[in-house]
């Protein structure tokens, strides 16, 4: 009898995740959801794309982590607008923790909105949360087995990123093998080799993220 109300929770989630959609999609902004294990650099990957948005391109950071505000403090510090929401030991972030967290945020002032989501490749693609877009974030230091491992995350995946692409080489990093897992649950996700520390191989993702920002949020151009 476990199933049905996993379901039923899934339900509840679900119907505020379309209340968040409505509200991003009224003020016009970009709303992804970055997932990925604890460690594998979406903190770093998301100041780094920071750093290389476009002028005039308003961006705001829903930090989402089990305790602490070290990741929202970096974020802050770049002074972008950011709302750290703490799980208190919940393992992902789900539609109402994001519905508590954009009261404090500005959308209208919002082209795009990074979720940084509970470290986890497991359960954080099970719970929508109104986004546009699921970023998965995999890194070479993790190992080019996930994909094989953890299929469901990379399943949903709009982007797939290979962080700490610098490593490559130290680690033996098997391209390939990766490859092949991700695409046995999705043909056509774009699989993208970056380096948060390095800047290389980011500008395949910008361009991406600029198509995306721009088709749902027409760029105000200032002065
Ligand atoms: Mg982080
Ligand atoms: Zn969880």
């Amino acid at each position: 009898m476990k199933v049905p109300v996993v379901k039923e929770i899934l339900k509840a989630n679900d119907s505020v995740a379309v209340e968040n959609r409505e509200t991003f999609d009224r003020a016009r902004v970009l709303v992804l959801d970055v997932m990925a294990s604890p460690g594998a650099g979406k903190t770093s990957m998301l100041l780094t794309t920071l750093d290389r948005l476009d002028e005039g391109v308003r961006p705001g950071v829903i930090e989402g982590d089990v305790a602490s505000s070290i990741d929202a403090d970096m974020i802050a510090a770049r002074d972008v607008p950011v709302v750290q929401i703490n799980t208190g030991g919940n393992c992902h972030l789900d539609a109402p923790m994001v519905r508590s967290a954009l009261p404090h945020m500005d959308l209208d002032n919002l082209d795009v909105l990074f979720i940084e989501d509970v470290g986890n490749l497991i359960c954080p693609s099970n719970y929508k949360l109104g986004h546009h877009y699921s970023v998965v974030v995999s890194s070479v230091t993790e190992g080019h087995d996930k994909a094989h491992k953890y299929p469901g995350i990379f399943a949903g995946a709009d982007v797939v990123m290979i962080n700490k692409w610098d490593l490559a080489d130290v680690f033996e990093y098997d391209l390939d093998f990766f490859t092949q897992g991700v695409r046995m649950v999705n043909r056509d996700v774009p699989i993208l080799p970056l380096s948060s520390k390095t800047g290389e191989g980011f500008d395949p993702w910008m361009e991406w993220l600029h198509t995306a920002v721009g088709s749902i949020a027409p760029v105000q151009t200032t002065g």
